[in-house]
């Protein structure tokens, strides 16, 4: 059995909705001895959720261990410590975290800041967890997506907005939690055997993953603008149906 890893918004769907094709080629994919597992950078669903959505869209019964969000990369690293945690993030993310420690901190008395995305943030937040860093308590993000979709054509400013801020204070990068960053691609070497190709529709996120665990990359396209050179990509077609047929050709060769 071959492993797809693939995307979900933009990829196999925008918002809520389902993508055209894509419930067949999964569909023909499994027939072909190929699985799925789901990689996505939002943190504002738990896992669960997603599962629930995917069941529902796919009409399928979906494993919780094949879905991978930073919120569950999160929840692996935490395993191993016991670290007082502030969360600069939503109340979802803060209710999220105290399913896995108890307690949260205020950020004076952190040793960990787990930076979620908020609707707006002050230079006061940004200022606070540059001073943290500095004074060398972890700063880890959810994501660093500069956007975060709220339709199909419009977006908000994302996690990375706060974290870029955080940067350029401290002039360092902030690691995070999701695609591509290491945690993400370790817990996927860690958790999963060789992944043969990931399907996505960003370069600064899904290609470069694919290009950190040697899979094949396919980029599809969707109504993100993608800032860095598509050309990275292995492979590149308009939709996931089209993706999921060419791996299917390619692995008979
Ligand atoms: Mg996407």
């Amino acid at each position: 059995m071959k492993i797809i890893a693939t995307d979900l918004d933009g990829t196999i769907y925008l918002q809520s909705k389902i993508i055209p094709g894509v419930k067949d080629s999964i569909h023909e994919a499994k027939n072909n001895n190929f699985k799925f597992i789901f990689i996505t950078n939002n943190s504002s669903e738990t896992p669960y959720q997603i599962k629930n959505k995917l069941e529902n869209m796919l009409s399928n019964e979906i494993n919780l261990n094949d879905i991978v969000s930073p919120l569950v990369i999160l929840k692996d690293y935490l395993k191993n410590f016991d670290k007082k945690i502030y969360v600069h993030g939503s109340y979802n993310l803060q209710k999220y975290v105290k399913t896995i420690t108890t307690e949260l901190f205020p950020i004076d008395k952190s040793e960990i800041i787990l930076i979620g995305r908020t609707d707006s943030f002050s230079r006061h937040d940004v200022e606070s967890i540059a001073d943290a860093f500095n004074r060398g308590v972890d700063v880890i993000a959810m994501n660093k997506d500069l956007t975060f979709p709220i339709n199909d054509h419009e977006f908000k400013d994302g996690n990375g907005a706060i974290v870029r801020e955080i940067e350029s204070l401290v002039g360092l990068s902030i690691n995070s939690f999701g695609k591509p960053d290491s945690f993400y691609s370790e817990y996927l070497l860690k958790q999963f055997p060789k992944i043969f190709a990931v399907i996505g529709d960003r370069v600064d996120t899904d290609i470069l993953l694919a290009k950190d665990i040697d899979a094949k990359s396919y980029l599809v396209d969707s109504s993100i603008k993608n800032y860095l050179d598509e050309d990275i990509a292995d492979f590149k077609f308009d939709t996931f149906s089209q993706s999921v047929s060419s791996i299917i050709k390619n692995s008979k060769n």
